[in-house]
């Protein structure tokens, strides 16, 4: 049984996207209801164990929740994008897919040495995404509190990889399997 099973509710699965075999969890469904997207926000800022300068949000469903928790955080929004969408100078990090590998970067002088930084995407499946931001923003020194997602899986191991990184990880929902 998941936690805020309201807003477990509100996200729509969708079976073999992209490909076969996954279960996709789309959380535009959320998005567009308006008490359940502001829920949401909220009960993610109520597990926040303290001051945040800035919150770094993972492209791109990840930048939607991090801006939406960055007004009322008082902070400042961190963009970590695909390697090449950046215009300034970049510090970049390589992590494994199913098939290959990806690299994530975000701008070098986007945070300052003790920054203390709130990480967020939409979803945490394998970890590679979040683990590599996570390798990103401390190489930059910053001070990462907290991951927080929407939704963990955590029979694919993600945010047990996070936690023995030594990061405290926060998700509002999660679902059994794949
Ligand atoms: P991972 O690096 O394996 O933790 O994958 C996390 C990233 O892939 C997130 O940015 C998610 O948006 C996306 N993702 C992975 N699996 C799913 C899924 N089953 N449904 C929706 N998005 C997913």
């Amino acid at each position: 049984m998941t936690t805020n099973p309201d807003l477990a509710a509100l996200i729509r699965t969708i079976p073999d996207f992209p490909k076969p075999g996954i279960l996709f969890r789309d959380i535009s469904t959320l998005l567009l209801d308006r008490q359940g997207f502001a829920t949401a926000i909220e009960r993610m800022v109520a597990a926040i164990p303290g001051p945040i300068d800035l919150v770094a949000g993972i492209e791109a469903r990840g930048f939607i929740f991090a801006a939406a928790l960055a007004v009322p955080l008082g902070a400042g929004l961190l963009l970590i994008r695909k390697d090449g969408k950046l215009p300034g100078v970049t510090v970049a990090e390589e992590y494994e897919l199913e098939y290959g590998r990806d690299r994530i970067a975000m701008h070098a002088d986007a945070c300052v040495p003790g920054a203390r930084v709130l990480l967020v995407d939409d979803l945490i499946a394998t970890g590679g995404t979040a683990r590599a931001a996570l390798r990103l923003l401390r190489r930059t020194g910053a001070a990462v509190v907290q991951a927080q997602f929407v939704v963990d899986l955590p029979d694919l191991g993600g945010a047990a990889a996070l936690r023995a990184d030594g990061l405290d990880v926060h998700a509002l929902v999660s679902f059994p399997g794949h």
